[in-house]
Order: structure tokens, then C-alpha cells, then sequence
């Protein structure tokens, strides 16, 4: 086979979902995200990601990064009312 039908193949497969870091298998769930936002930490559930089988990379789609900045924008503003608070215990490895 040679290099450009190589590369084309490559394509159809990074299609099918394909890990960019280490070409594993992906699949596509719902994931939990943490940020920080205004010195806070915030919890945003159900998040659409591929994920990555082998090494654990998420890839989120265009669609769902505009919708998470979206909701981060109203929570930084105060106009998205969380579905719950919890209480968070902190661990550290080192001093
Ligand atoms: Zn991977």
C-alpha cells in the first residue's frame, strides 16, 4: 500500500472513533466535569464525551464545549441555579 492510501484509511478510522493520543478504541458517555469558577468549585454532570477506552482522553464535541461555556458563563454570573450542593472533602498527596 502506499503513504496516501495509508493516510486515507487513517482518516476513516479516526471516523469510527479513535484516540488521537494513543488510538484506542473511544466511546461515547456521559462524564463529570470540574472547574473553578470565581474561586468555587462546580460539578457539571451528564457531560456527552468520547472517551477513550485505553487511556481515559475525553473529547468533547463542538457542540457540547459551546454548551458547557454557556453554562459556566451563567454560573460565573450567577443566573444558572445549581440542582444541588454537597459538600466536597479535600486530600492533598503532598504538605
Ligand atoms: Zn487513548
Amino acid at each position: 500500500m502506499d503513504r496516501s492510501g495509508k493516510e486515507k484509511e487513517e482518516r476513516i478510522m479516526d471516523k469510527v472513533g479513535r484516540c488521537p493520543i494513543c488510538g484506542g478504541k473511544t466511546s461515547v458517555k456521559a462524564v463529570d466535569v470540574t472547574e473553578n469558577v470565581e474561586k468555587r468549585l462546580v460539578l457539571i454532570r451528564k457531560v456527552q464525551a468520547e472517551v477513550c477506552l485505553q487511556c481515559g482522553e475525553r473529547m468533547y464535541s463542538e457542540g457540547t464545549m459551546r454548551k458547557l461555556d454557556s453554562l459556566l458563563q451563567r454560573v460565573r454570573e450567577g443566573s444558572a441555579k445549581p440542582k444541588k450542593e454537597t459538600k466536597v472533602e479535600v486530600y492533598a498527596l503532598t504538605q
